[in-house]
């Protein structure tokens, strides 16, 4: 006995009846491997400024916020940026008031950060209220020395 059915199409393209999830080439986070240059590393590896070469932290000074280094957020003008938090950055100048504007980490007031070098826009200082502090920098605004 063959009771089966045979949806109509089937025949002409059994495929179209098993579709291959969409998920496969979804997103499932950007993270990217992170080496974190804690042992003993020679070589001075840093993070610079991408405008001028001008040090900016060592690559032992990213950290994680929420559980990623790297964040993307849009600012009100609809720019898109990719930023990755560092614990200090000695070779950022700060400029302007601390302001909770727009502030991509609640409880966070951030100034921006600036090579201070060559006050190319590279990100902002976050500073929360009980005096705690990171730099989300634009990683399109930086580069990591790597040997
Ligand atoms: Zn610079």
């Amino acid at each position: 006995m063959y009771d089966t059915i045979v949806p109509p199409g089937f025949r002409s393209n059994p495929f179209c009846f098993f579709r291959v999830p969409d998920e496969k080439k979804g997103k499932t986070g950007r993270e990217k491997k992170e080496e974190h240059a804690e042992s003993g590393d020679k070589n001075e590896n840093a993070i610079r400024c991408k405008n001028c070469g001008f040090r900016i932290c060592g690559p032992e000074q990213r950290m994680d916020r929420d559980g990623h280094h790297m964040h993307v957020f849009n600012n009100p003008a609809g720019y898109v940026f990719e930023i990755g938090c560092f614990s200090s950055a000695p070779g950022c100048a700060v400029r302007g008031e601390p302001t909770m504007e727009f502030t991509w980490f609640p409880g966070f007031a951030w100034r921006f950060a600036l090579c201070a070098n060559c006050f190319a826009h590279l990100g902002w200082l976050y500073l929360s209220g009980s005096g705690r502090s990171f730099y989300g920098l634009i990683l399109a605004n930086i580069a990591e020395d790597i040997r």
